[in-house]
């Protein structure tokens, strides 16, 4: 992990000084009370216990506004901060009082939570998990102050407490109390997901994630610095004290506000471009919704910096949401600890193989039930965006707590996409991290969804008039268009293009024996095998009743060919699951390519490979006939 104690260079630098300052300082007054006892003897119980009641409140407020900072900033200074203050108070007072103090900032933070959680608009989760929350957090933060205390009162001998003292040995216990509170914080965030089903090794990569040897030895700094700086001005009174400390905390709250700000001017000019590309890809009127979601999802994720963005469509008739997912083009495969988090092999991502079975080419997942479903759902049922920093943590209040054993994403970001007070659908994106999306994000999310609205209907219009709306291939015209620009392109270039036509044999007979509607379903079949054996780039449409074609740009003959054999023997091997039960049938093909001499036009090279698969059919059907130079064709 490289060494980000902070988000700009001069917090880094902070925390550095306060490292290297802080381990100094230690040592220093560790070896001045070695060599002669006594010279930093402080008495304690004149220094701060005098006025337990005020100093208490002003370590409370601290406390308080460490917590914030910690939640506000992804920062690593403010836990610096709160952990050299709970040290601090552990030293300063005696048990009872230190497990007060804690406790109550516990509940403080959990209160300030759900107020946040409630001033958005997002449900509680009702009154039992709300008291629930209260006194775990409470309760947690307690014993972390009674494990910090607990191992002071140890660590002295009994004549200390009756009159503390500050020297050498009370020095070297430093780092004892710290590591105390800090295994016992481990050990509670460790509990409280673990109720959440979340498992022992995934939560200790996630910690390893975090904390770095470097940055515990940082945090370990900042404890014994603000112990130094009572040390240092124990003589004076303990108002210097908190003063000092409270400097601290606005110093670290300063820095990891000027953070946000660089980084936030960093990533507004990155994602002003990408918006501006987004934009324009989505005003293009000549795509489909495919094409447009494939744009969106491309340039979106980026937008986001998410691992998976998707959308979801849902029918208008208002029956059961289907979604059309589009996580799969290059999404980003979860980190090894989350693949586990699947339980429920129905439902797990890794089932559905959706990175895996689409790395190479667009997938559309079609399913009834998404893993992320539920809460596109709960976006479109309540017409409100959904931000969950933490799925595991805040899932489980909106009534998804399955959502722990299935979904891989920490972060998940929803909103409606709504057109005159229709729901369309939702779009969102996810995060394997934690806290992934912004509030500035959400809006951006919102804004990107208002665009694909109106984006979503000039698809759909630009479908209708070129897509065949049997097969999901382009129609005869559309398809004439798009070869008619390949060609135009090949004959510029002098670059290699090829043309396959192919047709069902015997078609009639499927129609006479068991209906149209069957034959519609062979001909539906049959697209859609066309389309998974072909490139992205290759373009397929229906040319006539079932007569299909396929343009492949920079394909010369030899390899067009091949890809012919290929769709011949899969339609042939692979019978078609109809309503009548399965049906074995064939295709016939015919291809021609560029460069072909006595071919100037387009039409003239349709031309060619309708005469190449007619010699197919004379020639016995369910097979492939490549166009000769001279316009005869050579049977294969
Ligand atoms: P061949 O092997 O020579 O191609 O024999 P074939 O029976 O397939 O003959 P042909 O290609 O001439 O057959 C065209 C038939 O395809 C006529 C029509 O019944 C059927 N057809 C055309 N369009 C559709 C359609 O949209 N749906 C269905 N079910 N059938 C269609
Ligand atoms: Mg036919
Ligand atoms: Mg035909």
């Amino acid at each position: 992990m490289p060494l980000r104690l902070s988000r700009t260079p001069l917090g880094s630098l902070y925390a550095l000084l306060l490292w290297g300052l802080g381990i100094l300082l230690w040592l220093l007054t560790l070896v001045v009370e070695l060599k002669s006892p006594g010279t930093l003897r402080i008495d304690l119980l004149t220094f701060f216990r005098q006025r337990d009641s005020l100093a208490a409140a002003m370590f409370l407020l601290l406390l308080v506004i460490c917590a914030f900072l910690r939640r506000q900033s992804r920062d690593y200074a403010p836990m610096l901060a709160e952990d050299g203050i709970m040290v601090l108070v552990v030293l300063a007072f005696p048990l009872e009082v230190t497990v007060t103090l804690l406790g109550i900032a516990g509940i403080l933070e959990s209160v300030s939570q759900q107020t946040e959680r409630y001033q958005r608009g997002l449900p509680l989760g009702g009154w039992p998990f709300v008291v629930g929350e209260l006194l775990f957090q409470g309760g947690a933060a307690a014993f972390i102050g009674l494990t910090g205390s607990t191992v002071e009162q140890a660590a002295h001998h009994a004549e200390w407490h009756a009159s503390p003292r500050f020297g050498a040995r009370e020095l070297a216990t430093i780092p004892l109390i710290y590591l105390s509170i800090f295994a016992m914080r481990l050990s509670v965030s460790f509990l409280y997901l673990w109720a959440r089903g979340v498992s022992l090794v995934a939560f200790a990569q996630e910690a390893r994630a975090r904390q770095s040897v470097v940055t515990f030895l940082a945090e370990f700094a900042t404890v014994v610095l603000a112990v130094m700086i009572a040390v240092a001005y124990a003589r004076l009174d303990f108002l210097p004290v908190i003063a000092l400390c409270a400097v601290l905390v606005a110093l670290v709250a300063l820095l990891s506000k000027q953070g946000e700000a660089a980084e936030r001017q960093q990533r507004t000019i990155a994602e002003m471009k990408i918006l501006v590309g987004v934009g324009r890809a989505l005003s293009n009127p000549d795509q489909t919704r495919r094409e447009l979601l494939k744009t969106l999802y491309q340039e979106g994720r980026e937008l986001f910096r998410a691992d998976s963005l998707a959308v979801y469509l849902f029918p208008e008739d208002g029956a059961q949401p289907r979604a059309l997912e589009w996580q799969s083009i290059g999404a980003n495969p979860p980190p090894a600890e989350r693949r586990g988090a699947a339980r429920n092999p129905d439902c797990s991502l890794e089932q559905s193989g959706q990175w895996q079975r689409s790395s190479t080419s667009e997938h559309e997942a079609v399913r009834s039930e998404g893993d992320a479903l539920g809460l596109a759902e709960w976006c479109a049922q309540h017409k409100r965006a959904l931000r969950l920093g933490d799925v595991e943590r805040e899932a489980p209040a909106y009534g998804y707590r399955w959502l722990t054993e299935r979904l891989p994403y920490r972060s998940w970001m929803g909103v409606p996409l709504e057109a005159e007070k229709k729901t369309l659908g939702v779009i969102s994106v996810a995060s394997y991290q934690t806290r992934a999306f912004s509030e500035q994000d959400e809006e951006m999310l919102r804004a990107l969804g208002q665009q694909l609205v109106g984006a979503l209907e000039k698809a759909r219009l630009h479908e209708l008039a070129t897509v065949d709306g049997l097969t999901g291939l382009l129609n005869a015209r559309a398809a004439r268009a798009r070869l008619a620009e390949v060609f135009a392109k090949a004959l510029a270039s002098n670059m290699a293009m090829s043309v396959i036509m192919f047709d069902i044999d015997h078609f009639k007979k499927v129609n006479d024996t068991y209906g149209h509607e069957v034959g519609n379903e062979v001909l539906r079949y049959l697209a859609t095998t066309a389309r998974k054996k072909l490139r992205d780039t290759d373009i397929a449409g229906r040319y006539g009743g079932e007569e299909f074609i396929v343009v492949l740009p920079n394909t010369p003959a030899s390899g067009a060919f091949d890809v012919a054999q290929r769709l011949r023997r899969s339609v042939e091997a692979h019978p078609v699951p109809t309503a009548a039960g399965e049906l074995r049938v064939t295709a016939s093909f015919g291809v021609a390519a560029l460069p072909a001499s006595e071919i100037a036009t387009p039409e003239a090279l349709v031309e060619a490979a309708d005469k190449a698969l007619y010699a197919s059919k004379r020639g016995g059907r369910n097979r492939v006939t490549l166009a000769s130079r001279s316009g005869q064709s050579a049977l294969a």
